[in-house]
């Protein structure tokens, strides 16, 4: 006999956190740790520059602003924002089919990104990443050693701006030890997708057969 009922859709993570935080290796960190498809995380659209090694497709679709305003006009994104004088946006064809399918979703964005799919998707969790110091994270941009010093001082300079919204999220992780923050990462993925009404759902017939001739 089955355990499983019908699948039940995919849960939607908001990873948001000033440029340094650590997003984009936590969320690799965990797809690592998960590789049994039970698992994503969004390739956004934007118009930056490509950065030295990224690959189309895989890091970004890089687009020309054209083509993304027309994106923009014709709905195809779930959310889209401009940070830092590039859009950046996420296709809402993939994400839906992706949750249908019962995969779980993460998205790297800002936090105007964030407002959006909270009013579009209420169920989305969202975790909000704060470096331990303003010092280790200007550290951590210059060691990526991808963006040069005038690219550097802005993302700085917009980092308080960014960190200023941290209170509208579901979650706070401080990004010190890495391996310790990848963990409580992972407990707050893995206690989502064992809550109830989820596990009802997915264990339907083996939790009638629990309770079947009871009394
Ligand atoms: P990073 O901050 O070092 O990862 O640099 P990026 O240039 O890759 O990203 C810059 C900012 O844009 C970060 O705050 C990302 O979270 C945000 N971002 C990336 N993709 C999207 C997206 O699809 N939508 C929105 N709203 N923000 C995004
Ligand atoms: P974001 O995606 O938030 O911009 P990244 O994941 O690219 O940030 O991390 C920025 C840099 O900091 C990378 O070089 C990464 O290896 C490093 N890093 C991330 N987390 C830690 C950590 N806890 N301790 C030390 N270095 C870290
Ligand atoms: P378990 O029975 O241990 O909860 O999960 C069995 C399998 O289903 C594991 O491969 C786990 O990763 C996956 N899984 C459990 N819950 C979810 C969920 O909510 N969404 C997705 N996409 N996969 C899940």
């Amino acid at each position: 006999m089955t355990t499983t009922s019908a699948a039940a859709d995919g849960n939607l993570f908001i990873v948001a956190a000033p440029s340094g935080a650590g997003k984009s290796s936590l969320i690799r960190a965990l797809l690592e740790r998960h590789n049994d498809g039970s698992m994503q995380v969004s390739v956004s659209c934007t118009t930056r520059a490509p950065r030295p090694g990224e690959i189309d497709g895989e890091h970004y679709h890089f687009l020309d602003v054209a083509t993304f305003q027309r994106k923009i006009e014709a709905n195809e994104f779930y959310e889209w924002a401009k940070v830092f004088d590039n859009y950046y946006g996420t296709s809402r064809k993939v994400i839906e089919d992706t949750l249908k399918r019962g995969i779980d979703v993460f998205l790297d964005i800002d936090w105007q990104g964030a407002r959006q799919v909270r009013e579009a998707y209420p169920q989305a969790q969202s975790i909000f990443i704060m470096p331990p110091s303003l010092a280790v994270l200007e550290q951590r941009l210059r060691s990526r050693g991808q963006d040069s010093d005038d690219v550097i001082r802005g993302r700085m300079a917009k980092a308080q701006a960014e960190m200023s919204h941290y209170h509208e999220f579901d979650y706070l992780l401080v990004n010190d030890d890495f391996n310790e923050t990848l963990t409580n990462f992972e407990h707050i993925v893995l206690a989502r997708r064992h809550r109830m009404a989820l596990q009802q759902s997915r264990h339907a017939t083996k939790l009638k057969d629990l309770l079947a001739n009871d009394g």
